[in-house]
């Protein structure tokens, strides 16, 4: 099958390097996408992955339900919230009815990169701080001010002046207390922390509750926000709620949503109270033209209520439950497997050298590698670059479970 231009595998990946220069592109040999459906996608070799990395598709590639909700809007209209319209509306209630009573207000956006930046600017205007505090080897997104919360981003050059790190779980969370006192000598004071709910660039640590709240409790101490960032751990991936804070009771102050939420439409928001958001909105004259479009906000909506018909959150729960047993099998046989994790669909893998015991980020590259070879798609993700990433679409079933349990172990064995 080629793709839609025509072109054959080598000469897309010669034209796209002269494009994009040194871009990241997965995997050794490039993979040359032409469609997806389901937990399943196809290549232009005709040969089908099952993908078990892409935590955008929550209701799996090109659900009849996103596609249709897009096609009716783009085909009726599509312009920006500041005329009043029915989809937005619907969008924000439904949004608010998922979360605590204390959430009165919607902002909606286009990426998670951009939810975060204006929850960063809300707590900047909030609190008239100007620190911020971020676990170790977090990613929050590539504006100028959330890259400045990305250590795995910035990674030798050194946090920016206003910004702490502390270690993520399990660690003692006093070490956001010593971050707070730290930035309040330096005259910055702590406007916000950001949290990844699962800890995904971390090595994927789950939701940790006891240590966010503790977190929560520290930033509030100093006077900051705590923002609950939902955008890898939100919309029911880690099978206990639609969103992990809330799971734990974590007193966050804003929360930002993104990735799945339109199943792959761009389309992101920040949830916060009225007493941030209001004295933000209209001290700043907030708008934003694609936020709060009209078709984003049918696919988001559709996203939320398919979400809802199929059960996934529960289903993400039982499936989850079924994979993480099934990979501690194949690690109980493979001593290049070590500790395995996993809180509903977001699931992780260390790899170490059997010889030492440490982190073996080769090893880790190769068995992505071979997954692949074998038609399994999973990434690979933490501060070593030594740990499996799995976070399939929420639809994916038990025989996908055994099929990439089939395909570890077997690559695993190759290795040895
Ligand atoms: N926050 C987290 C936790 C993320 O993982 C990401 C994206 N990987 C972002 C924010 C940024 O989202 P986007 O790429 O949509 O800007």
């Amino acid at each position: 099958t080629p793709s839609r231009a025509g072109r054959s595998t080598e000469d897309l990946a010669a034209a796209r390097a002269r494009a994009f220069g040194g871009q990241e592109l997965s995997y050794d040999r490039p993979l040359h996408l032409v469609s997806g459906k389901g937990v399943e996608l196809r290549a232009a070799d005709g040969r089908r992955y099952l993908d078990a990395y892409n935590n955008v598709p929550v209701l799996g590639h090109s659900h009849p339900a996103v596609v249709a909700a897009a096609r009716a809007q783009l085909a009726t209209l599509n312009t920006n919230s500041r005329y009043l319209q029915d989809a937005p509306v619907e969008l924000a209630e439904r949004l608010l009815g998922t979360v605590p009573e204390r959430f009165d207000r919607v902002l909606l956006v286009n990426s998670g990169s951009e939810a975060n930046d204006l929850a960063w600017r809300i707590a900047r205007h909030a609190t008239g701080s100007s620190g911020g505090i971020a676990t170790e080897w977090a990613y929050h997104g590539v504006t100028e001010a959330t890259y400045a919360f990305s250590p795995e981003s910035w990674r030798d050059a050194g946090p920016p002046a206003h910004i702490r790190v502390v270690p993520p779980p399990p660690t003692d969370p006093a070490a956001v207390v010593d971050a707070a006192r730290s930035l309040a000598g330096s005259g910055h004071g702590v406007a916000a922390m950001l949290v990844d709910g699962v800890f995904t660039s971390e090595g994927v640590l789950g939701p940790a509750h006891e240590w966010t709240r503790a977190a929560a409790a520290a930033v509030h101490d100093a006077g900051g926000l705590y923002v609950a960032d939902e955008v890898q751990a939100g919309h029911g991936r880690t099978g206990l709620h639609l969103w992990s804070f809330a799971a734990g009771d974590v007193p966050a102050d804003l929360v930002t949503l993104g990735k799945p939420m339109g199943n792959g439409y761009p389309v992101a928001a920040v949830i916060g109270p009225a007493a941030l958001v209001d004295p933000f909105v209209r001290g700043t004259d907030y708008f934003s033209t694609f936020g709060g479009g009209t078709a984003a906000c049918a696919v988001a909506l559709a996203v939320l209520r398919t979400i809802d018909d199929e059960n996934l959150v529960d289903r993400a729960a039982v499936v989850g439950s079924h994979l993480l047993g099934v990979l501690r099998e194949v690690a109980n046989d493979h001593p290049d497997l070590s500790a395995v994790r996993g809180w509903g669909l977001a699931l992780a893998v260390d790899v170490v050298d059997p010889a030492t015991g440490r982190p073996d980020a080769d090893r880790a590259g190769r068995i992505v590698e071979g997954m692949r070879d074998r038609g399994v798609l999973i990434g690979r993700t933490g501060r070593d670059r030594a740990t499996l990433k799995i976070r399939p679409p929420l639809v994916f079933d038990d025989d996908d479970v055994d099929q990439l349990a089939t395909a570890l172990a077997a690559t695993c064995a190759e290795l040895h």
